[in-house]
């Protein structure tokens, strides 16, 4: 079972410097700003599990929508910083995580998620593109916990004094 929180935690890692032409050339979306009164946000209390995907997660809030006749049930990431010029890769593949698991759990496929920062909120669209982006996260992480040894991917140590997996991380780690 992949955990979000670690897929993060790698994927952040691999795209951190790569910035912008990279999130272009992945096809990652930029994401929509919106209105941030979608309707009722309901707190997800329990982990939503993917057994066919190997993936477990809960995102802050799930909202119900009625789009086109139908109904979708829309994570929401909530972020307590301010939003960045563009959401960070890590940001969209987490949200992102959470659409295929919403979709996985729920039937229906979200077409989009909110990611909520303090001063902004987007609708980030969860395209084929997106879609792929997180099935093959997915497997490099499973891939990579088979691996006997897996290395850093990144120079910050701010972001190894942040991690939640630093004592795990032995000599990988910038920060003590
Ligand atoms: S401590 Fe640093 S190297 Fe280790 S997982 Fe966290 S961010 Fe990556």
């Amino acid at each position: 079972m992949v955990l979000v929180a670690l897929l993060l935690a790698v994927w952040g890692g691999l795209l951190w410097y790569r910035g912008r032409a990279l999130q272009e050339a992945a096809g990652l979306p930029r994401g929509q700003v919106v209105a941030a009164d979608t309707g009722p946000w309901r707190p997800v209390s329990a982990p939503l599990i993917s057994r066919r995907h190997g993936l477990i997660g809960r995102p802050d809030y799930l909202v119900r929508v009625r789009e086109g006749g139908r109904e979708y049930h829309i994570p929401v990431e909530v972020k307590s910083g301010l939003a960045p010029p563009e959401p960070y890769p890590g940001h969209i593949l987490q949200l992102a995580a959470y659409c295929l698991l919403v979709e996985d759990v729920h039937r229906v496929r979200p077409p989009y998620g909110i990611l909520h920062y303090r001063d902004r909120t987007l609708h980030i669209p969860f395209t084929d593109v997106l879609r792929q982006q997180v099935l093959d996260t997915a497997a490099a992480l499973r891939a990579a916990r088979r691996a006997p040894e897996v290395h850093r991917s990144h120079r910050d140590p701010a972001r190894c004094r942040a991690c939640g997996y630093r004592r795990a991380c032995g000599d990988q780690a910038l920060a003590p």
